[in-house]
């Protein structure tokens, strides 16, 4: 997936602190090569990775994670503000609050009328009531019965109309009288954008002013929604998007390219055919869909919290002043290992691999760091240079380690600080002293 794919376009640069021209251009081609497998629109795609590059080429990377990993967030980060960033809420205003649900035949219309309805009865406490005015097929009409009676929705219907018109007003007069707060006019579709079905949807929508014009698309048809998305668009003007068939194969990358294009809130994807298998959209979960992740977003946010603190800020000065000492050290290991699992971390860092070759890595692993740590006495650990070969032989039987354990931890320790000292800027932790040993 493309999350691996990124990781191995950046496995040369372990340990680099910055996202530089070159690495970026070899990722982002990986990066377009995913959303065009993803179905997403190529102008669409090559906007999306210039800005990408843009942001990536500024970024600071933490020195927790690897490149790879913060340039993966850069691109999710992107992913779900091209898609809208948040969620957009379905606009329940008026009595009733009307919605009329148009789109393509096949798109899922009637299935995700049944899946609102029940969406909005049972967690949102609404009384809807839903009307068809499909009446060109008459298994429509039975279709949208089976399932207002699958979740005990009532279904508005005229046996025999063929005006979809009158029957969306009575259905709104209907629901007044009655106190139905919620309407879900049910229409037809036709295979293709045609003008008989233009016509009708947008008298329709003329008669009965609805607050919320959901238009239903099939997201396993890829480039063609968008165009189908557009057009609709521009003869309805519609409120919001619903993306159905998220189920398939699908990677979603029609959500993106849609919302680029007509710059309408994606607001439900219904994925499988149960009434329950309605979600309400959130771009962010979108954009890991996409780029087909599991939780690194989540990792590299962890590491995040845990390393831009205060803390961080002052650790950095006292580099700045080669003032970095064995508690600051200590001090490292601690907030590493509050950051969760260490077999989670260990891949996240650069070196820490190396370094913990031969370890069976979990919390143990800075045992004995930690011990020639702890055996060294507060001006020891203020002051380094204070060890010499005795006390370095104490050190060494004090923390049941041996003394070329001690000096090698020593001259790691000491190389890291100059190192630290001379990249000012970059080097406030632990983990680019673990990139260097
Ligand atoms: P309409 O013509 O737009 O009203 O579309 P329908 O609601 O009748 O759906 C067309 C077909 O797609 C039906 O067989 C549905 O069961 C199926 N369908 C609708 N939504 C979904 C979905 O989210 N996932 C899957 N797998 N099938 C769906
Ligand atoms: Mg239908």
């Amino acid at each position: 997936n493309l999350s691996e794919k990124l990781e191995r376009s950046f496995k040369l640069l372990k340990g680099e602190g910055k996202i530089t021209e070159i690495n970026v251009a070899e990722t982002l081609k990986e990066v377009r090569k995913a959303l065009l497998d993803a179905d997403v629109n190529y102008k669409i795609a090559k906007n999306f990775t210039d800005e990408v590059k843009k942001l990536a080429l500024g970024a600071n990377v933490l020195n927790a994670v690897k490149p790879g990993q913060m340039m993966i967030k850069i691109v999710h980060d992107e992913l779900a503000k091209l898609m809208g960033g948040t969620m957009t809420d379905i606009d329940l205003k008026g009595t009733p609050s009307v919605i009329l649900v148009a789109g393509l035949q096949g798109s899922g219309k009637t299935t995700f009328s049944g899946k609102l309805a029940n969406h909005l009865k049972s967690k949102k406490g609404r009384q809807p009531l839903l009307v068809a005015c499909d009446v060109y097929r008459p298994a429509a009409v039975e279709q949208l019965k089976v399932l207002g009676a699958s979740i005990g929705v009532p279904v508005f219907f005229e046996e025999g109309s063929t005006d979809p018109i009158a029957i969306a007003k009575a259905a709104v007069a209907h629901a007044k009288s009655k106190g139905y707060n919620v309407v879900i006019v049910d229409t037809a579709g036709r295979l293709a954008v045609d003008e008989a079905m233009m016509k009708e949807v947008t008298k329709i929508k003329d008669a009965i002013k609805p607050q919320e014009i959901l238009f239903v698309v099939d997201s396993m048809t890829g480039q063609d929604a968008v165009n189908t998305a557009k057009e609709f668009n521009d003869r309805l003007d519609f409120s919001g998007v619903v993306l159905t068939k998220l189920d398939g194969d699908t990677r979603g990358g029609a959500a993106l390219s849609i919302r680029s294009i007509v710059d309408k809130p994606i607001k439900f994807v219904s994925a499988g055919e149960k009434m329950e298998s309605l979600d309400v959209f959130h771009p962010e979960r979108m954009a890991d869909r996409i780029l087909g992740m599991g939780d690194i977003v989540s990792l590299v946010e962890r590491a995040q919290e845990q390393f831009d603190t205060e803390e961080a800020r002052k650790l950095h000065k006292k580099i700045a002043k080669n003032q970095f000492n064995f508690n600051d050290f200590l001090s490292q290991i601690s907030q590493i290992k509050k950051m969760g699992n260490l077999k989670d971390l260990a891949g996240m860092i650069p070196g820490m691999n190396k370094m913990l070759k031969n370890v069976d890595i979990d919390d143990d692993a800075f045992k004995s760091i930690e011990a020639i740590i702890y055996s060294m006495t507060p001006a020891e650990r203020e002051n380094p240079e204070l060890l010499n070969g005795s006390r370095r032989k104490r050190i060494a039987s004090g923390s049941g380690t041996t003394i070329p354990e001690v000096n090698k931890l020593l001259k790691q320790f000491e190389e890291t600080r100059k190192m630290m000292k001379m990249m000012t800027g970059g080097g406030k932790n632990i983990a680019r002293m673990m990139g260097n040993m």
